[in-house]
């Protein structure tokens, strides 16, 4: 396992930098850049290629922090941290194991998000306004950004104290992890649109009527029982655009960012929501859900034989630090080494994951333009969509294959044309 992992390790470091050169070169194909040109002006396809390469050093090494802090807070930090958070607590009589974690969570994603700042204020806030997308001011930026790290830390610590009782157990116990992940997935999909959602943005009754009611055609048309629309303010942070629905059962909620109207036809916003009606339809979200259990239980086994490979003390897998010393897999120290072991484990698996999510895609443009009926708005708004975000329009096909979610821009207007020209 130790070669395996070594392997891995490796192989993680010298394909994700072929990676970021392919990311960095794209491909084009006269094919592809003429079917662009019907539909984007030189200078509109010229500032995506802009967007996604500008501060392209900046970004490599951006994900090399990403990558190398964790290692380097384990080796390094690690030990004496718990050690002394530990010592602190015993000095005042207080020997809750759950309050250590925390406390040690607390600091170590302070450090990360402290290393990470300048990266995040240079995407997030300057790359953003110069490219004419934030709405923010620097005081709302940092506000925003805040917020995001505490809700996600506060999310992040409550599965990792679970994760953590269960690693302090025997071996046996292990599978449940994968069932805890699974739960709080369950929980979060259920309570995003009351818990967070209401954190960030004002959700109110969608009023534009012309816009309510293609939506509601096409939902009714699908045979989806619509009981709410709402809007939710985007526009106070950004122009980017998106839509999404929610509610388990037969009664669903549409939600619609207010920045999608602002650029969008009343048809083509009804078709970015026959688009989710469509995952909706196929059970996307339950079959994602359980796709991410079944990798789950892959990635718990394969950090737990990871941590094996050097040694058992007293029945707990071990590792090395620099001083010597080792730190079992039970010790809340060991948490930067997981989180980067994750890391190297979810980039070999993303393909899998990734070619899911496109099949998906096509799914849902699929039943998108059978139910609008008309390819032409659904590659009018795909188009919108790639304007609205800058996309770069000639990513390359390896890079896609690994990482992208969704098939490619001009992949989805030439299915909308074969669409039209089968419909004629
Ligand atoms: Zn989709």
């Amino acid at each position: 396992m130790k070669t395996l992992f070594l392997t891995l390790l490796a192989g993680y470091i010298i394909f994700r930098s072929v990676m970021i050169y392919l990311s960095y070169k794209g491909k084009k194909t006269p094919e592809k850049e003429t079917l662009a040109l019907r539909y984007f002006t030189p200078e509109e396809i010229r500032k995506g290629e802009e967007y996604a390469k500008e501060s392209f050093g900046l970004s490599v090494l951006q994900r090399a922090v990403d990558f190398v802090f964790p290692f380097v807070f384990f080796f390094l930090a690690a030990k004496p941290l718990s050690w002394s958070v530990h010592e602190f607590l015993k000095g005042m009589g207080i020997y809750l194991v759950t309050l250590q974690v925390i406390i040690f969570l607390a600091v170590y994603f302070i450090c990360s998000f402290l290393v990470t700042l300048p990266f995040r204020f240079h995407f997030g806030f300057t790359l953003e306004h110069k490219f004419g997308f934030s709405n923010m001011t620097q005081k709302e930026w940092f506000l925003y950004t805040l917020k995001q790290f505490a809700v996600g830390t506060v999310i992040t610590s409550v599965i990792i104290c679970a994760a953590y009782y269960i690693f302090r157990r025997p071996t046996p116990f292990l599978w449940l992890i994968p069932v805890v992940l699974l739960a709080f997935e369950f929980i979060i999909t259920f309570l995003y649109p009351y818990l967070i959602l209401p954190l960030f943005y004002k959700k109110s009754a969608f009023e534009d009527e012309k816009y309510a009611r293609v939506m509601r055609e096409v939902a009714e048309k699908a045979g989806v029982k619509v009981s709410k629309i709402f809007q939710i303010n985007e526009s106070k942070y950004s122009k980017h655009t998106n839509a999404f629905f929610t509610g388990f059962g037969p009664e669903k909620s549409i939600y619609i960012f207010d920045t999608l109207i602002k650029t969008n036809t009343p048809e083509q916003v009804a078709s970015v929501v026959a688009h989710e009606i469509g995952h909706w339809k196929n059970n996307h979200v339950l079959k994602n859900i359980l796709l991410s259990f079944a990798g789950s239980v892959l990635i718990t086994w394969m950090v737990y034989f990871t941590y094996s490979a050097c040694g058992n003390v007293a029945g707990y897998p071990y590792f090395r630090l620099f001083d010597g010393s080792a730190l079992t897999i039970s010790d809340i120290g060991s948490l930067p080494f997981i989180s980067a072991i994750l890391t190297i484990f979810s980039f070999w698996l993303s393909p899998i994951e990734n070619i899911v999510s496109r099949k998906f895609e096509v799914t849902a443009d699929t039943y998108e333009i059978g139910m609008g009926g008309h390819p032409e708005v659904y590659i009018q708004s795909m188009v919108q969509l790639a304007k609205d975000n800058r996309s770069f329009l000639f990513p390359h096909p390896i890079v896609t294959f690994w990482y992208a979610s969704h098939p490619p821009i001009l992949d989805r207007v030439k299915m909308g044309e074969n669409f039209n020209k089968e419909k004629k």
